[in-house]
């Protein structure tokens, strides 16, 4: 089956950007073709991936039904990794689908006829609306990006209700795959602490794999470059590569 994850927590800041740029670049850097979709108005993932916010080539046309996919996907710069923009008009698009009232399936069927790729990662935005749903609806699985900090947990109560509704009603295939832990500080017995606390939680479901706080990481984006091309020795480089790595290993069993 095609892989299409979305990345996703609706609370703001968690590292889901960073996540969706890092690891679907560690993944195309080992041969994988990776497509990244990203619906968050605020277009950080397009933006950190060096291209500008064009909404003639964005989701915004894409989700009004305006024409296949292949009319708006864009090459990065990286090899075996291209985009579906956003832009922030998707924002007004988001209340315009809302009084339309028909947009659960948009952007599931207009992935459906995407066949090329290994991975399809969904950005979405800090919330629980109409565009978070809409890649929950499209999506087979979940990455969930839990940052290590005091609050890190709430929400999750929340969150597990969205998915179950989601898969009741439209969406069974859902599932959530895994969690990384994000901005992980070693120096703090809080970042230990939380990460404690989330495995209690979540049990094997969590990755081993931690990412560090680290300042490459944040410089990045804005270079437009993926953590690969900007800092390959960084700490941050050697934790997605490493997350990639555990996630093919998880394909290559199941
Ligand atoms: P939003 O909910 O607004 O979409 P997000 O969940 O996508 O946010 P990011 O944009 O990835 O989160 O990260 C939030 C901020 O933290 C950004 O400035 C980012 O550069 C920084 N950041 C993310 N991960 C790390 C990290 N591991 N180390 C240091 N800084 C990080
Ligand atoms: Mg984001």
């Amino acid at each position: 089956m095609k892989q299409i994850i979305t990345v996703f927590n609706q609370k703001g800041g968690v590292g889901k950007t960073t996540t969706v740029i890092n690891l679907s670049a560690a993944l195309a850097l080992k041969g994988k073709k990776v497509l990244v979709v990203d619906i968050d108005p605020q277009a950080n993932t397009t933006s950190g991936l060096g291209l500008d916010k064009d909404v003639a080539k964005s989701v915004y046309p894409l989700l009004r039904g305006e024409g296949p996919w292949t009319d708006y996907v864009r090459k990065t710069k990286i090899e075996n990794l291209d985009l579906l923009g956003s832009h922030g008009d998707v924002a007004g698009l988001e209340m315009d689908l809302a009084l339309a009232g028909d947009w659960q399936f948009r952007l599931k069927e207009a992935l459906a006829p995407v066949e090329d790729y290994d991975f399809i990662f969904i950005d979405s935005p800090p919330s629980l609306g109409i565009l978070s749903l809409m890649g929950l609806i499209a999506s087979n699985e979940i990455l969930l990006p839990i940052q290590c900090e005091y609050y890190a947990l709430e929400g999750v109560a929340h969150l597990f209700e969205t998915i179950q509704l989601v898969r009741e009603t439209y969406n069974q295939d859902l599932n959530l795959n895994g969690v990384v832990m994000t901005m992980y500080d070693g120096r703090t017995n809080l970042s230990t602490q939380v990460v404690e606390n989330v495995k209690d939680y979540f049990n094997t479901l969590v990755y081993k794999t931690t990412i560090p706080r680290n300042i490459k990481l944040a410089e990045a984006p804005s270079y437009g470059q993926d953590i690969f091309s900007y800092a390959p020795k960084s700490a941050g480089a050697k934790a997605y590569e490493s997350l990639a790595e555990e996630i093919l290993k998880g394909v290559d069993q199941s």
